[in-house]
């Protein structure tokens, strides 16, 4: 795989300046050139990031010139919801976004007893080509821009906040980049909605940190450049086996970057930022699961900074793959822990609608319904 595909897929025009793609002082510098005075910029921000206001109708204080100025300059539509699905008594809702320019992603939302946390879109479609997920298989559509991404999480905060999820209002306090697409790939948009995410308002949406995570196949160029951020974000590597040989095939950018030079980028990132590595690990019966498998993993992540997720296959159309028997998942986690690994298997959220790891595939979805 060249440089070329991995860090600059196709260009197909661009989603329309937004706020949120902007940091503090490009803020001023567009507010002035609509003719505004810079203050202007901080208002606006305050509403958008501190209140979760979008609506100029909702900025009161603003006159009402300045604020459809400020709307139609700097507050396009991007993400428009054509369908929001719930499931697990209410506790997690998909919403499937359709993009300026008829794109769509999906983000989805889920309410734990302890946390609120939302799964956002970094690109549509994905060009990773991982055979066992479902955006693999569709391919890469476009990135998103920084303000597409801050969109899926202003909204989720809105609706965690209006108690949508059920059970009274919630505060959205963490955002997992898991959703369609590979961050690393769309880098400087990601970054850029990262800082947006965790800025204090209202500059950002003052989201923790470390409750923010990255997740990817393991670009290592990429992981060290975001290890220089001088940020304290998770990062999460998909690992999902321990051996080249295996993980060729189930992660094939792996044919570039080797099991042992994304864990020694992980481990630099761990070096670097203090924070714990969070390593996914897909279990797929009879393809990754065994107790050998489990062994070498173990060697690899002992004495780590790490964290192992185990994520129960979610089955996607097609493959013939599934989720391990209950048993070897219990095998797996038990020699994982012998090694001193600490080892928790993901709650799986969201199947019945298609919104689990791995299954969001809107495009797919939506060719098959049209019978195309
Ligand atoms: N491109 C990023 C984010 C993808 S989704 C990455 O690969 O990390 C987040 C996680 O869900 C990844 O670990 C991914 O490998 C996993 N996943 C994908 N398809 C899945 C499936 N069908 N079942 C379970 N996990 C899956």
């Amino acid at each position: 795989m060249s440089d070329l595909l991995v860090f600059d897929p196709p260009r197909r025009g661009k989603p329309p300046r937004h706020l949120a793609d902007l940091d503090v002082d490009e803020r001023r510098e567009a507010v002035a050139a609509l003719g505004l005075p810079p203050y202007r910029a901080d208002q606006l921000s305050r509403h958008y990031f501190g209140a979760l206001r979008r609506r100029p109708e909702q900025m009161t204080d603003l006159p009402a010139d300045v604020r459809d100025a400020l709307a139609a300059g700097l507050l396009p539509a991007l993400v428009d919801a054509e369908r929001t699905l719930d499931c697990d008594g209410g506790a997690t809702r998909k919403t499937v976004w359709k993009l300026y320019d008829g794109a769509r992603v999906e983000s989805v939302l889920m309410r734990y007893p302890d946390r609120t946390t939302v799964c956002v879109s970094s690109q549509a479609g994905c060009g990773m080509a991982c055979p066992f997920c479902a955006t693999g298989q569709a391919g890469l559509t476009r990135n998103l821009s920084a303000a597409e991404i801050v969109e899926q999480v202003v909204a989720a905060a809105t609706d965690a906040a209006s108690g949508a999820l059920g059970d009274g209002p919630t505060r959205l306090a963490n955002v997992v980049f898991m959703g369609m697409g590979e961050p690393l790939a769309n880098y400087n948009a990601v970054i850029g909605a990262v800082r947006r995410i965790v800025d204090p308002a209202p500059a950002g949406l003052g989201i923790a940190q470390r409750h923010v995570t990255v997740s990817t196949v393991g670009l290592v160029p990429a992981i060290d450049r975001l290890a220089g951020e001088g940020l304290q974000v998770t990062l999460a590597v998909s690992l999902h086996a321990p051996d080249d040989e295996l993980r060729d095939t189930l992660v094939p950018v792996n044919t570039r970057w080797k099991v042992a030079e994304v864990l020694d980028a992980a481990w630099r990132y761990a070096a670097v930022t203090g924070r714990r590595v969070s390593v996914e690990y897909a279990l797929i019966r009879a393809v990754n699961d065994q107790a050998d498998r489990a062994h070498a993993l173990g060697a690899l992540l002992r004495g780590k900074l790490a964290h192992v997720n185990l994520i129960p296959l979610n089955p996607t159309t097609g493959s013939p793959w599934t989720a391990s028997d209950p048993r070897d998942e219990r095998r797996f986690t038990r020699i994982l822990r012998s090694y001193g690994v600490s080892t928790t298997v993901r709650d799986t959220r969201g199947r019945e609608i298609d919104a689990a790891c791995g299954q969001l595939a809107t495009r797919a979805e939506i060719s098959t319904n049209l019978g195309e």
